[in-house]
């Protein structure tokens, strides 16, 4: 059976040493004082463990069945979601205003990740709900949010969102469902949608179906798509549920990974839909729901990282084979155990040194959702857009690459089910498709993000990696030859990569474009350096305070030199493979490969 403890102690460094989120200028930071974020963490860490971890190998086991129309949830999830509901963790973060606990976006993330770690197919039941909500909240209408959110955010309904169609999934304005005026202002929906997580199940008395569907007059391409709120039951006029609207799950499919999660063919046959927002402008009021489902993925692939790494590094501690090169470390057994081993040793710091990293990067990055929404902030708004692919596309990449990591460290046993390893390989795998390949994520960044603002927040995280450096260079030799220069080295391959897509961009977009996937790996690279230099400075001041655990600190600081040493040069190959241009990747005739 995989084991999972909550990492509240390592949250914690990162939202106080790191964030220092109550001195933060961000209005509901002010209450995140150490007790209380301890105590958050803590209940969520309980569910976490006792309640949700549980269940995860059930739910791979038994996965989703269909019958009659009629999805059922692996044994356990209903439960669970009751506790889930009852302790208002689904509303954590919801606005106040429709019964949510209006907590920071940080503050959820934070919770998420324990949730994923523990369940990630059972967590995507709320995480879907969470993206809908937003989407209606940011572009719906009064009389839609109110009908809509506060069961929502209650959990007593749940949301989902519906993009792709057989015939297309990155390309969406080739979409086919069709959205019909009826002359009392409601839409007839029309068309057939599939791979819709949570599409269907047992878990909600109502499902509120996000659909993107072309309405007449909007042209081609995604210029005339729209948003249209489709529930599974019609809504009466006092918030009961009202006739069964004409939406259904047509099949469910078998899949790698996720099994505990619903993953649905749906069928829209004149299903009445509410238009949301204005008409022909879906993409934009999808793209909010989008954007933050790419960071909740990002989240999921770390955390996926966390939980296998956990699971490696206590088969490591036990399992006894060969000596250790300088002499017995257990001499009373008949061999040592493996974590003695330099290369189990590499293998592990690898896994530990990406998902602490993946973690503060994520922390920070919805620290900076907090501040463009709560201080109305424009340039955090700029700077978390930009790095959304980054989030997205390297920790699910990095996040899976962990997990097949921490099977490797479990030899044979990572390969059989006993110990779980290979589900979490199996789960983390759709953390790199789903919303938005990483391919796609990298050509998000190389082409729009890059050059958002005229290039302007590009320029300014540049600044901001070299104002950090300048500022602490100087005072502690042995901190700048292990952080500070390795930082600045990668910064450098950064920007020679970036003046690259510069130059070449609008002459030569094919060799933009044969490097961009090299760049968001560059890119991610020098977010995680700076974290773990900032980590590393966090540790060192809490270390010459005689705050905290020495043990713990140290550790911080051995596994950033880990990372920096071990990890960050690989910007120097990314930088590389991006400079040598569209050539080796474009030469090879289709018809030759
Ligand atoms: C388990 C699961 C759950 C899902 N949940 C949902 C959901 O809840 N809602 C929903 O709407 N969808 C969902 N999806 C669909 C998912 O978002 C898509 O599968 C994904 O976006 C990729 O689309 P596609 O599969 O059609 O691949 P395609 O678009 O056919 O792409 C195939 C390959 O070509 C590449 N490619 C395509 N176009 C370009 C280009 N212009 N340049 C470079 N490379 C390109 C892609 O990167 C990819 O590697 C889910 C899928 C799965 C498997």
């Amino acid at each position: 059976m995989p084991i999972y403890e909550a990492p509240t102690r390592d949250m914690q460094f990162v939202l106080h040493d790191l964030l220092k989120v109550a001195e933060a200028d961000i209005p509901g930071y002010e209450e995140l004082d150490r007790e209380t974020t301890a105590a958050i963490l803590e209940e969520a860490g309980k569910l976490s463990e006792n309640v949700l971890a549980p269940l995860n190998t059930v739910g791979d086991e038994q996965g989703c069945t269909l019958e009659n129309g009629v999805v059922r949830t692996p044994e356990g999830f209903r439960d669970a979601y009751e506790q889930m509901r009852a302790g208002g963790w689904m509303g954590l973060d919801a606005d106040p205003e429709y019964g949510g606990q209006g907590m920071p976006y940080l503050i959820g993330s934070a919770v998420g990740e324990m949730f994923v770690s523990a369940n990630m197919a059972f967590n995507m039941y709320q995480g879907l709900t969470h993206g809908a909500y937003s989407a209606i909240h940011t572009h719906g209408s009064d009389a839609q949010k109110r009908t809509y959110l506060p069961k929502m955010v209650d959990g007593i309904w749940s949301g989902t969102m519906n993009l792709t169609e057989p015939h297309c999934g990155t390309d969406l304005g080739l979409i086919r469902t069709k959205a019909e005026p009826q002359d009392d202002g409601t839409w007839r929906i029309t068309g057939q949608k599939i791979w819709i997580s949570a599409g269907e199940h047992d878990l909600s008395e109502n499902i509120i179906h996000l659909v993107l569907a072309k309405a007449p007059g909007g042209g081609e391409g995604t210029r005339g798509i729209s948003l249209f709120i489709v529930p599974k039951f019609m809504v009466n006029e006092d918030g009961s549920l009202g006739a069964r609207n004409a939406v259904s799950c047509g099949g469910l499919e078998k899949k790698m990974g996720i099994h505990g999660n619903a993953t649905c063919v749906m069928n829209y046959d004149g299903a009445t839909g509410y238009l949301v927002g204005e008409l022909h402008k879906g993409m934009r009021a999808m793209f909010t729901m989008m954007n933050e489902a790419r960071i909740g993925v990002g989240l999921q692939g770390y955390a996926q990282g966390v939980v296998a790494y956990q699971n490696a590094l206590a088969f490591a501690r036990d399992r006894l084979q060969g000596r250790d090169v300088t002499g017995p470390a257990n001499p009373e057994g008949p061999a040592d155990p493996i974590i003695v081993h330099p290369d189990v040793r590499r293998n592990l710091l690898h896994q530990k040194s990406f998902v602490e990293g993946a973690r503060a990067f994520t922390f920070w990055g919805a620290q900076m959702i907090d501040r463009a929404h709560r201080n109305q902030d424009a340039e955090a708004e700029a700077m978390i857009s930009l790095l959304t692919p980054v989030i997205k596309g390297f920790l699910t990449d990095k996040g899976f690459e962990t997990t097949v990591l921490a099977q490797q460290t479990l030899g044979g046993s990572g390969f059989t089910r006993e110990w779980g390893l290979e589900q979490f390989v199996r789960d983390a795998r759709i953390t790199m498709i789903y919303e938005g390949t990483n391919g796609i994520q990298s050509l998000d960044l190389v082409g729009r993000k890059l050059g958002q603002n005229g290039g302007k927040t590009i320029m300014a995280f540049f600044e901001m990696v070299k104002g950090f450096a300048k500022e602490h260079a100087g005072q502690d030799e042995a901190f700048d030859r292990d952080f500070l220069d390795p930082l600045k080295q990668a910064s450098k391959d950064l920007q020679a990569a970036g003046m690259f897509f510069m130059q070449q961009g609008m002459k030569n977009p094919q060799a933009a474009l044969s490097g961009s996937y090299d760049f968001m790996h560059l890119f991610g690279h020098v977010c995680l350096g700076l974290m773990w230099a900032k980590m590393g400075l966090a540790a060192r001041a809490a270390l010459a305070e005689g705050r905290g655990d020495a043990e713990f600190l140290e550790a911080k600081l051995a596994t950033g030199r880990y990372y920096m040493a071990r990890q960050l040069p690989a910007t120097a190959m990314h930088l590389k493979r991006i400079e040598s241009g569209a050539e080796p990747v474009m030469t090879l005739d289709a018809a030759s490969f």
